[in-house]
C-alpha cells in the first residue's frame, strides 16, 4: 500500500464500481476522500433496485474467475469469515436440449479441450474444428485491430459460431459479433482459458449488487474518515495548478485532486469545462452504446430451473438465471437479453416462451422488466480508450472505458479505479 505523507484531499466523482474502488484504494492509503454520487444508491450500472417492494438488481451480472481485481476487492470488503457473496461454479454452457459444454477442473487449456471434446450437441468434425480454433486463438499474439468477431470466426462451422463463439461474444462484450472487436474478444478468451483452470469459472452474485461491493467499500471509506455524498451530482469543474474546484447544486469546494469516475456517456459534459480534458471528452463522445434488458418473472416458489444458469435459444433472451438458487428468492427467474437493440414490443412474452420450451414453471405471478439503454459501450474495433491519467496533473479518470484489455465489465471498472487511485498516489 502507498503511504501518503502530505495528506491529499481527493474528490471522487461517481459511485459506480470504478469510483468505489478508487475511493477505497485512496482512503486505505491515507487520503482524505469525498465521493460524490448523483443517484441515491451506490453501484451505478451494477446496483440494487427496488421495484414494488422487491429488491432486485438493475441487471443480472456474472463474473469470470479471470476478473482478478473485481474478485479480490469484493472479497476484501466483507469481514473475514463471512461469504464474499459470489458463488463460484466451473464453466458450464448449458442450452437444453441442444447443447452442453462443461469445463472440468483440469489444468488450462486441457479443461477447455476436454469441455469441447465432451460437448453435447456437436459432431466430431465440429469438435475438432472448435479445438483447433481454440488452440490457435490461445496461441495468437497479434490480432488485426480492425477485425470483427464475425470475421475472426468465419472459418468455423455455422453450428459452432451460433452455439458457442457468438453467444460467448455477446455475453462477454455485449456487442453483436458483426461489429464486435476480435482483439478484445480474444483477450477475454485468453484471460479465461489461457491461464489457471479457475480463470474460466463463473461467479454468480448471491447478494444484491450494491451490497456486493459498492456499499461495503463506502462503509470502509467512512470508517477511514472519508465522506460519501449521495444524490450529489457534480455539475461544475474548474482546475488550476493548485487544485480542482467542484460544484454541485448545494456547494462549491476545492480539492487537491479529482478522479472522474463517471460513465463514458457522462464524461463529455464535465470534460468540456477543462481544456486539458477535451481530447478525452471528444474521444468518448464518439462511443455508441448497447442496451441490456432483464425480465424478472416470479413463479411458484417451488419451481426451480435445472441449473443456476441456462442458455436460451431462438428468441430475444440468451440466459435464464434462477434467483432462488443464487439469492434465496425462490421461484424468481431473471431472463437476460444482451446487445438488445431493436427489441420487439412483445420481447417479454417471447423471452418467456423461450423459457417454456425448456421448463414448465406454471403461470407467472408477476413480471417486471428493466431495460438499461446504455448498459455498455459498443466494444468495436479501433476504439479509443483514454488512459487513467490526463494531461492535467490533478485530474484522473476511472471507469470501464479507460484503456485496458477487457470490455465494459466489473473487472475493467474496478481495475481502472485501483489504477487511477494508484497513479494519483504516485504523483504525491
Ligand atoms: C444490465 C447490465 C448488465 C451487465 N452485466 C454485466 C456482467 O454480467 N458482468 C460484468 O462484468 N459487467 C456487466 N455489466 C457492465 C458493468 O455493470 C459495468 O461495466 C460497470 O458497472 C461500470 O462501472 P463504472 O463504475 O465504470 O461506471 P458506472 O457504473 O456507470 O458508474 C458511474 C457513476 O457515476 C455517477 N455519475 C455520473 N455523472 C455524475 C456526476 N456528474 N456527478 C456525480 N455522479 C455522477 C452515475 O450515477 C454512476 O453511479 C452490465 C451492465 C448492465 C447495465
Amino acid at each position: 500500500m502507498t503511504s501518503v505523507s502530505n495528506r491529499p484531499r481527493v474528490a471522487v466523482v461517481g459511485g459506480g464500481w470504478a469510483g468505489c474502488a478508487a475511493a477505497l484504494t485512496l482512503a486505505e492509503a491515507g487520503a482524505a476522500v469525498t465521493l460524490f454520487e448523483a443517484a441515491r444508491t451506490l453501484g451505478g450500472r451494477a446496483r440494487t433496485v427496488e421495484l414494488d417492494g422487491q429488491r432486485l438488481d438493475n441487471g443480472q451480472h456474472i463474473l469470470l474467475g479471470a476478473y482478478r481485481h473485481a474478485l479480490r476487492l469484493t472479497e476484501r470488503v466483507h469481514p473475514a469469515g463471512t461469504q464474499s457473496g459470489l458463488w463460484r461454479l466451473p464453466l458450464v454452457l448449458d442450452q437444453p436440449p441442444d447443447f452442453r459444454l462443461a469445463c472440468p477442473h483440469l489444468p488450462a487449456p486441457l479443461h477447455l479441450l476436454a469441455g469441447i471434446l465432451g460437448a453435447r450437441g456437436l459432431g466430431w468434425r465440429d469438435k475438432l474444428a472448435a479445438a483447433r480454433w481454440a488452440r490457435a486463438a490461445l496461441g495468437t499474439a497479434e490480432t488485426p485491430e480492425e477485425q470483427t468477431v464475425s470475421e475472426l470466426t468465419c472459418g468455423q462451422p455455422q453450428k459452432l459460431r451460433a452455439m458457442l463463439w457468438h453467444p460467448l461474444c455477446v455475453a462477454a462484450l455485449n456487442t453483436p459479433p458483426e461489429i464486435a472487436s476480435a482483439r478484445v474478444f480474444l483477450d477475454v478468451i485468453r484471460g479465461a482459458f489461457g491461464g489457471s483452470a479457475r480463470a474460466s469459472d463463473l461467479l454468480l452474485p448471491q447478494r444484491e449488487l450494491s451490497a456486493l461491493f459498492p456499499e461495503p467499500a463506502a462503509a470502509r471509506v467512512i470508517e477511514l474518515g472519508g465522506e460519501i455524498r449521495l444524490a450529489s451530482r457534480v455539475t461544475g469543474l474548474a482546475a488550476s495548478r493548485h487544485g480542482v474546484t467542484l460544484s454541485t447544486r448545494d456547494e462549491t469546494s476545492t480539492y487537491s485532486h479529482v478522479i472522474l469516475a463517471v460513465a463514458p456517456q457522462h464524461l463529455p459534459a464535465l470534460a468540456a469545462q477543462v481544456a486539458a480534458l477535451e481530447p478525452a471528452g471528444r474521444a468518448v463522445a464518439r462511443y455508441r452504446y448497447q442496451p441490456i434488458a432483464t425480465a424478472y418473472l416470479q413463479y411458484d416458489p417451488d419451481f426451480a430451473l435445472a441449473g443456476p444458469m441456462l442458455a436460451l435459444a431462438n428468441g430475444p433472451a440468451q440466459f435464464a438465471f434462477d434467483r432462488g438458487r443464487s439469492h434465496g428468492q425462490r421461484g424468481l427467474l431473471a431472463l437476460v437479453a444482451s446487445a438488445a437493440t431493436n427489441l420487439p414490443a412483445d420481447w417479454l412474452d417471447r423471452a418467456e416462451a423461450q423459457l417454456r420450451r425448456i421448463a414448465d414453471p406454471g403461470p407467472a405471478r408477476w413480471r417486471k422488466r428493466i431495460v438499461e439503454k446504455q448498459a455498455t459501450y459498443s466494444c468495436v474495433p479501433d476504439m479509443v480508450r483514454p488512459p487513467v491519467h490526463t494531461p492535467h496533473p490533478r485530474i484522473f479518470l476511472a471507469g470501464d472505458y479507460t484503456a485496458g484489455p477487457y470490455p465494459a465489465t466489473l473487472e475493467s471498472a474496478t481495475w481502472s479505479g485501483v489504477q487511477s487511485a494508484s497513479s494519483l498516489l504516485e504523483t504525491l
